[in-house]
C-alpha cells in the first residue's frame, strides 16, 4: 500500500472524529438558522394574510360615511381604540395631484397630501396593497404592515377613497426575537458539549497514538526475536556438531562421569534448539511469513510418521501408542503434510509426556464435512479453567505433576495457528487425573 493509503489507514479514526466535529456544529448551525428563517417567514405571511383580510372589513364598514368626514373620523378613533395592533387607520381621497388624508387616527397628517406608490397602485389597480415598513425612530425599529384598499360606494360600486392602514408587528418580533435566543442558547450549549467531546477525542487521539507505538514496539520485538533465534541457530549447530564428536569418542575416550554429563549438556542443547525453533516458527507465524504448500493428502500417512518416530519414548515409558486406522483409506482433505505432522508431533508428544500410565490412541470420526483426528491420553488432564488458557502463548500449567516436565508453552499455540491455516480448528476436551483429548478437524476437499 503506499504511503499516503497507509496514513490514511493509520489515521482513519482521527480523519473521522474530525469530520464529525465539524459537521455536527455546521448541521446545528444551519438547522438553527433554517428553523428561525422558517418560522419567520411563516408568522410574517400569516400576518400579511390577517391584515389584507382586516382591512378589506374594515374598508366596506367604512365606505358610506365617505362623506360625513367627522363620523369617519369617530369611527376611525374608535378602531384604534379597540385594536392595538392597529398603528394608524387614514382615510385618503384623490385629488388631481396625489391623495389626501381627510379622516386618520394620526392627527398629523390630517389634510396633508401624499402620492406615495403603493396609494397609486391600489387606487389604479383597484385592489388591496400590503407593504412591510419600519419605524426607525424606535429601538429595536417597529416593523409594520401598511395596507392600502380602495373604498368603493355600495351602491354605485365606484372608487370613492383609499384607506390606508398600519398594523405593527411588534408582537410577532418580540416573539422571534424571544426563539432567536432561546435557539443561540441551545447553540451555544450545544457547541459547548462539542467542545467537551472534542477534549474526550483528543484523549482519544493519545490512545491512538499510544496503540499506534505499541503496535510498532510489539513488531520490533518480533523482529528482534526472529532475528535473535536466527543468531543462536548457528552457535547451536556448531555445538550439536562437537558434542556428537565427542559421543562419537573422536576427542579421545571418555570415562563413564564425563559422558553422564556431556548426556545432561545434550540434552540442554537439545531443549534449547527446540525453543529457539519454536520462537522462530512463532515470529513467522505472526508476521505471515510461514510458507504453507497445501495439497489433497491422507492424513493418516502424516500420523504414521508421528506414531514412528514416539514408538520408542512410548515404549520406555512403558505406554501404549495405538491408531486406529480406518479399513478403507481416508478421504482426502486440503493440508500441507510436513506442518500438519509439526503438529501431530507435538500433540502426540504432548499425550506422552502428560501420561504416566495406559496409553495414547489416535483414531478419526467423520463429522458434517470435517474430518476429525483425535489424540487421547490416559494422562493427568487438566483443569477447566487450565483448559481455557491453554492455547495462550507460554501458558504451562503449573503444578505438582507437571514441576519436573519441561516444555516453552508454545507448542499449543503454533499447533492451532497451523491447523487455523489450513481452515481447520484444535478443540480440547480433558478432566483430571482421567486423561485429555484433542481434536483436529479439517474440512473436507468440495467437490465442484
Ligand atoms: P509445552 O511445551 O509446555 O508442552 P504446549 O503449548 O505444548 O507447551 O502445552 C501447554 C501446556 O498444556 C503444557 O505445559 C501442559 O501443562 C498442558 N498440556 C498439553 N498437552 C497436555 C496433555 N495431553 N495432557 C495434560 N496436559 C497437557
Amino acid at each position: 500500500m503506499s504511503k499516503t493509503g497507509d496514513y490514511l489507514k493509520d489515521n482513519s479514526q482521527f480523519l473521522y472524529s474530525l469530520l464529525l466535529i465539524i459537521l455536527i456544529p455546521v448541521f446545528i448551525i444551519a438547522n438553527t438558522l433554517w428553523q428561525i428563517r422558517v418560522s419567520q417567514e411563516n408568522m410574517t405571511y400569516e400576518l400579511h394574510r390577517k391584515a389584507v383580510l382586516a382591512e378589506s372589513i374594515l374598508g366596506s364598514s367604512l365606505a358610506p360615511n365617505i362623506s360625513d368626514t367627522r363620523s369617519l373620523q369617530s369611527q376611525i378613533d374608535q378602531m384604534s381604540k379597540d385594536n392595538e395592533e392597529l398603528k394608524e387607520v387614514t382615510v385618503l381621497t384623490q385629488t388631481e395631484d396625489g391623495f389626501l388624508a381627510v379622516a386618520s387616527s394620526n392627527s398629523d397628517i390630517l389634510g396633508v397630501k401624499f402620492s406615495s406608490e403603493d396609494f397609486i397602485t391600489s387606487w389604479t389597480q383597484d385592489s388591496p396593497v400590503a407593504m412591510l415598513t419600519s419605524d426607525a425612530t424606535k429601538t429595536p425599529p417597529e416593523r409594520m404592515w401598511s395596507m392600502t384598499s380602495p373604498l368603493k360606494d355600495s351602491v354605485t360600486g365606484k372608487k370613492v377613497a383609499l384607506v390606508n392602514m398600519k398594523v405593527t408587528l411588534s408582537d410577532i418580533d418580540a416573539l422571534t426575537r424571544k426563539n432567536l435566543n432561546l435557539s443561540l442558547i441551545f447553540l451555544i450549549i450545544t457547541i459547548f458539549l462539542v467542545l467537551l467531546l472534542l477534549v474526550n477525542h483528543f484523549r482519544f487521539f493519545e490512545y491512538a497514538v499510544l496503540f499506534k507505538r505499541l503496535k510498532e514496539v510489539d513488531k520490533m520485538k518480533d523482529d528482534f526475536i526472529s532475528i535473535a533465534s536466527h543468531e543462536l541457530k548457528t552457535p547451536m549447530a556448531a555445538i550439536k556438531g562437537y558434542l556428537s564428536m565427542m559421543f562419537e569418542g573422536i576427542a579421545g575416550k571418555m570415562d563413564t562421569k564425563a559422558k553422564e554429563h556431556l548426556q545432561k549438556i545434550d540434552s540442554n542443547v537439545q531443549r534449547l534448539d527446540n525453543l529457539v525453533s519454536e520462537l522462530l516458527d512463532v515470529s513467522r507465524l505472526q508476521q505471515g511469513r510461514m510458507q504453507f504448500d497445501l495439497q489433497p493428502y491422507d492424513i493418516s500417512k502424516v500420523v504414521d510418521q508421528t506414531i514412528n518416530i514416539f514408538r520408542d519414548p512410548a515404549q520406555s515409558k512403558g505406554l501404549k501408542l495405538d491408531h486406529l486406522k480406518p479399513p478403507e483409506p481416508l478421504a482426502q482433505v486440503y493440508i500441507d503434510p510436513d506442518r500438519l505432522r509439526q503438529v501431530f508431533d507435538n500433540l502426540v508428544g504432548n499425550a506422552i509426556k502428560y501420561t504416566l500410565k495406559g496409553g495414547v490412541t489416535i483414531s478419526y470420526k467423520i463429522e458434517g464435512g470435517n474430518l476429525q483426528t483425535i489424540i487421547k491420553d490416559t494422562g493427568i488432564g487438566m483443569s477447566p479453567e487450565d483448559r481455557k488458557q491453554l492455547f495462550e502463548k507460554f501458558y504451562r500449567i503449573k503444578n505438582e505433576k507437571t514441576a519436573d516436565i519441561p516444555g516453552t508453552g508454545l507448542g499449543l499455540w503454533i499447533a492451532r495457528e497451523i491447523v487455523r491455516k489450513m481452515n481447520g480448528e484444535i478443540y480440547v476436551d480433558s478432566m483430571e487425573n482421567v486423561g485429555s483429548q484433542f481434536t483436529i478437524t479439517i474440512p473436507f476437499i468440495k467437490e465442484k
